[in-house]
């Protein structure tokens, strides 16, 4: 009983302690949602925004992102609340240029999901739902890319079949075209109508091959 209290107390112990604020300024931006920031102390802090996910480096989109938050950073010192640190050692939170807080503004514009594995965020939710109705970022493509953690995870499926660990994922027919896509397709699972298929289905995609 005693053992479950204590372990209570520190759990609780640590998550208050880990609520911090970091003051710096950004000398790198790896993609919409990971950057680093020197504090005055000259200590680096990668940082990964909480509750959202911007596409990735190799994925459609990944540099328009990146490049959007750069010019809203706009070289402006920035202040981070961070809550956790994850798995890879980068610390989770919120940053804020001035009074904006660029969480929000990236998924407000377009230019990141609302994380929905890692978040609850009712705000987050709503600002995604209206960027995509207002077409804005990303959304103005009609072809918006796949989310980044189903970009990541084929990927890593794509890997896998690579070092013989996997067998293909198989092909996706888009069922209004016919057109056929494979696994490393952009169309691969995000046509509006469509379903997985066989080698010999449909017609060939002209991007990827089929
Ligand atoms: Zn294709």
């Amino acid at each position: 009983m005693f053992k479950i209290i204590t372990a209570a107390l520190l759990a609780s112990f640590l998550s208050i302690a880990l609520a911090d604020e970091i003051k710096g300024r950004v000398v790198s931006v790896a993609d919409a949602d990971t950057i680093t920031v020197l504090d005055a102390a000259n200590t680096q802090h990668k940082i990964r925004f909480e509750g959202i996910d911007a596409p990735e480096k190799g994925q459609d989109y990944g540099t328009k992102a990146t490049e959007a938050l750069k010019a809203a950073i706009g070289g402006n010192p920035v202040r981070v609340v961070t809550t956790e640190r994850d798995k890879y050692g980068r610390e989770v939170g919120t940053v804020f240029a001035g009074d904006r807080n660029l969480n929000s503004w990236l998924v407000e514009n377009g230019w990141a999901w609302h994380y929905k594995k890692y978040s609850t965020d009712a705000k987050l939710a709503e600002l995604e739902t209206k960027a995509r109705a207002a077409r804005v970022g990303l959304w103005a493509d009609s072809k918006a890319p796949i989310a980044p953690w189903d970009f990541r995870s084929l990927q890593k499926q794509q890997r896998a079949v690579k070092q013989g660990d996997a067998v293909p994922l198989g092909y996706w027919l888009n069922t209004s075209s016919k057109s056929r896509h494979n696994s490393t397709c952009r169309y691969y699972k995000n046509t509006s109508k469509g379903r997985t298929c066989e080698k010999d289905e449909g017609k060939a995609c002209g991007i990827c091959g089929g």
